[in-house]
């Protein structure tokens, strides 16, 4: 049977290769009669993976000899509190947001937990549906660092303009577009994402961060939530989340092959441009997203004909594009469009969103 097309904005769909090497691996990985599941974390078999998959991420975006990868637990929202545990003073700190959707605004109230929060850039009075200029910020320079939620996974805006010029740490949440396009990884102090869009499984995080930032935990930091000891033992202080580190390696390499983040940005403009071009030119169907701010990856629209959805949804089911549904705060509907939907996942759409068009 033929898999459906699924848009899920996360846990989202996994390329159909990896899920058949997982399956194998979930019994019996390479020959060794058990699975990575039953696998001890502090056995060499585990830190080959664990190396694996480091050293595929590396590769893939070019991350710096300086930063360290850690794999954790605790999703992109525990980053929402380690970040300013580990890299805020304790006395006086602050850093500067850029606040530009759900996520970000609840990083932002986090962070506020330990420290002074200034917002310098908000899409608040657009409702999120574009991304500010960030290129002439006046970024406070004695913040402890700048943070920028880089995709907004449920508007469906991206940053888009350069970076603005500070010396402070600049921290990304790039969980909705990580891979999907290039991230210069030496601008950033911090970039970490959850692993359940773009990179592999739910269960997990990705953080790479510039070692210089690390070992400055505030003292009452709890021990799991300290970026020096996750540095310091390899990202197995205690029982690593050992399937999703291995569904990540899988990724990288199934990314690599593809021919890395160039070769997938190209494919993602391509997806992107198709259905944009269509939603652009319907008479049923309209984005809520303008110009240079809109998402390769989440792409938002709605339809005039508010009173069609219900049969919109059920036919799109029925033909085996899932989970088009907009985010329960935005409503209308919402496209994900990660590295693993393939090309001909948006050709079907695109066919059927005209289909539904002709209809009404
Ligand atoms: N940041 C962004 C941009 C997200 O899209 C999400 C989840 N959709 C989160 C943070 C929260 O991630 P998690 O559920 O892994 O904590």
């Amino acid at each position: 049977m033929a898999r459906p097309y699924n848009f899920c904005g996360g846990p989202a769909t996994l390329p159909e290769s990896v899920l058949k090497q997982a399956s194998q691996g979930l019994f019996d990985y390479q020959g060794r009669g058990y699975s990575v599941l039953e696998m001890s974390h502090r056995s060499g078999v585990y830190d080959e993976i664990y190396q694996e998959t480091k050293a595929g991420l590396r590769s893939l975006m070019a991350v710096p000899d300086d930063y360290d990868i850690l794999f954790l637990q605790g999703g992109a929202t525990l980053q929402f509190s380690m970040v300013p545990l580990n890299l805020m003073k304790p006395e006086n700190g602050s850093a500067d947001f850029v606040t530009t959707g759900v996520w970000a605004e609840k990083a932002a109230a986090e962070a506020r937990r330990f420290g002074t929060v200034r917002e310098i850039a908000s899409s608040k009075d657009q409702n999120h549906t574009a991304f500010p200029n960030l290129e002439t910020l006046a970024v406070n320079p004695n913040a402890d660092y700048l943070h920028i939620t880089t995709n907004n996974t449920i508007y469906g805006t991206r940053m888009h303009s350069a970076l603005p010029t500070t010396a402070i740490p600049i921290v990304a949440d790039a969980s909705s577009h990580i891979l999907a396009e290039p991230l210069d990884v030496s601008r950033y102090g911090v970039i970490y994402a959850g692993a359940q869009k773009n990179i592999g499984i739910a269960g997990m995080a990705v953080v790479m961060i510039k070692q210089e930032l690390i070992g400055k935990a505030r003292k009452e930091t709890p021990v799991l939530l300290d970026y020096g000891i996750h540095a310091a033992k390899k990202s197995a202080y205690n029982t690593p989340p050992v399937f999703a580190v291995y569904m990540a390696g899988l990724v990288f390499k199934w990314a690599q092959a593809l021919g890395g983040v160039s070769a997938l940005h190209e494919l993602n403009l391509a997806k992107a441009k198709l259905l944009y071009d269509f939603l652009d030119g319907s008479s049923l169907f309209f984005p809520l997203v303008q110009g240079p701010s809109r998402s390769l990856t989440n792409v938002t629209f709605r339809m005039h004909r508010e009173d069609r959805a219900d049969a919109f949804h059920e036919e799109a089911t029925a033909r085996g594009l899932l989970n088009l549904k907009g985010h329960r705060s935005v409503g209308g509907m919402r496209v994900s469009l990660y590295n693993a939907m393939p090309l001909e996942g948006v050709q079907a759409l695109v066919a059927f969103l005209k289909e539904f068009e002709a209809k009404i």
